[in-house]
């Protein structure tokens, strides 16, 4: 039985004995670069060594990086709890090479990992890689011997990777794993690829290319490699267990959750069970890196992270606030890896305790107004948008945690009823000003509730052009 944290080191120390300098996890907040809004994938803290612009001391590393994927271009919020393999928060180990070693080397050394390090059978293995990529597919067969059948070639741009309209970019091979018949899924290319059946655990990247206009690709002198592998996954993987939630860490904070609560999981519960621990992982190491919830930003992708575990705390029957009671659990399974959770257990304490404490004030009565006006809808229906609003306004439902609650049911909410009832009330309050007399007060205060509404409301939609591993 493979632990997370053990999972971890041996990966860290295998490619740290093949050359490649250990790094630490960058923050969550990436350094300097607006554009993207919480890292999201190993390379993140490298796009400058890549293109040339920084250089490092090292041509090779390896991190494990924590990573949030909440928001913007990758946003797996409305995954989890409902797949076996998607969390809001999650480490992804990775190996780099910066112009050093290219596609024969890093095949090479992900193979020997994970059948060699890791064990993984053979014979359940797949991968994938671009259709074009011709020698991908020849290294594959002679490194892992695999027949034609187990190189699925995949046209689209899941499989070509690039850090933005222009830039390095190339090939990818996703490393997959059939867990049997028992899940539902299909292997990858096929209608039911989305299913958890065939599990991708690593992608490797061959930056290969340079995109230096719309039109014009070169090949880069010195390739590079960027590799992800999701931790979480390789342990449901190694522990035998069909989703990253039976996995040991996330088992330890179930448990805490349940008795905190004074009841456990079962079958109608689970899915509450598992968004809390997921939650609690992402809104934690947030608060460590620097987020505070607000009404704007980051900070509200924060916050909508926190009063969605709430809802499900409510759920479950919970008297008082719940998430804080929480981060003992986490503090001992993870503080040792990541010292920042240890150093910041008294603020993510507090700042998990009064964002609970204000929130449960309208949650309540919010779920009450939610309860009423769906009460004769059902499958298929649709909530007003006047509601969802008032919801969002007055009880401070975002908008995606009323629309996780109706879920279940199978009810949305109408999304333009949304916007007009949210236009509506920026109509009225600018009327009621009008008479004020503070012209100038007047228009400087729009303009400065417009774009923080229409950042609440949207929560966080800058497109991000990198960190896709
Ligand atoms: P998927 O197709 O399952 O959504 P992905 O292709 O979006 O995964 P990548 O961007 O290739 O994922 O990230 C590299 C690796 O990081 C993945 O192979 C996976 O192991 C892990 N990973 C990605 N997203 C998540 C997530 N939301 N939760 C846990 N692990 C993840
Ligand atoms: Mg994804
Ligand atoms: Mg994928
Ligand atoms: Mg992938």
């Amino acid at each position: 039985m493979s632990g997370v944290n053990e999972i971890r080191s041996t990966f860290l120390d295998y490619f740290g004995k093949n050359g490649h300098e250990i790094v630490a996890s960058s923050p969550l907040v990436p350094r300097n670069d607006p554009t993207l809004m919480f890292t999201n994938a190993g390379m993140v803290q490298f796009k400058n060594v890549f293109t040339g612009l920084e250089k490092r001391a090292y041509a090779r590393a390896t991190t494990s990086q924590k990573c949030v994927r909440a928001g913007g271009k990758h946003n797996d919020l409305d995954n989890v709890g409902y797949t076996a393999r998607h969390l809001t928060f999650f480490e992804m180990l990775g190996n780099f090479s910066f112009g050093d070693y290219f596609k024969e080397r890093a095949i090479d050394l992900a193979w020997t990992l994970i059948t060699r390090d890791f064990g993984l059978p053979r014979n359940k293995l797949l991968v994938t890689v671009y259709h074009t990529d011709d020698q991908a597919a020849d290294l594959w067969k002679k490194i892992a011997g695999f027949s034609d059948d187990r190189i699925i070639r995949i046209p689209t741009s899941d499989n070509f990777w690039a850090m933005g309209d222009t830039g390095p970019c190339g090939p990818c091979s996703e490393i997959f794993i059939d867990r049997g018949e028992h899940i539902w899924g299909g292997p990858p290319g096929s209608p039911e690829e989305d299913g958890d059946r065939f599990l991708e655990f690593w992608n490797l990247v061959f930056m290969q290319y340079e995109q230096v206009t719309k039109e014009e690709r070169i090949d880069l002198p010195r390739p590079s490699i960027d590799t992800g592998m999701g931790l979480e996954r390789m342990a449901s993987i190694l522990q035998g267990v069909d989703s990253v939630f039976e996995t040991d860490l996330f088992r330890t904070l179930i448990d805490a959750t349940a008795s905190a609560l004074g009841r456990g999981p079962d079958k109608d519960s689970v899915a509450s069970f598992r968004v809390i621990a997921d939650h609690l992982r992402s809104s934690c190491f947030l608060i460590a890196d620097g987020v505070l919830p607000s009404n704007e930003g980051r900070g509200y992708v924060l916050r909508r992270i926190m009063r969605r575990a709430m809802r499900h705390g409510q759920l479950l029957g919970a008297g008082e606030p719940l998430m804080w009671k929480l981060v003992p659990a986490l503090v001992r399974e993870m503080g040792q890896a990541y010292p920042e959770l240890v150093r910041g257990q008294a603020l993510i304490t507090e700042t998990l305790k009064l964002e609970e404490t204000r929130f449960r004030k309208t949650l309540a009565r919010g779920i009450g107004l939610l309860e009423d006006a769906t009460a004769t809808l059902g499958p298929g229906d649709m909530l007003d948008g006047e509601t969802a609003f008032k919801l969002y306004d007055t009880y401070g439902f975002p908008l995606d945690l009323t629309q996780d609650a109706l879920r279940q049911r199978n009810i949305s909410v109408n999304l333009d009823g949304f916007q007009d009832a949210m236009a509506r009330q920026k109509a009225e309050a600018r009327k009621s000003w009008a008479g004020s007399g503070e012209a100038a007060t007047e228009v400087v205060w729009f303009g400065v509730r417009e774009r923080t509404g229409a950042t609440e409301f949207l929560g966080y939609d800058t497109e991000q052009a990198e960190g896709v591993v």
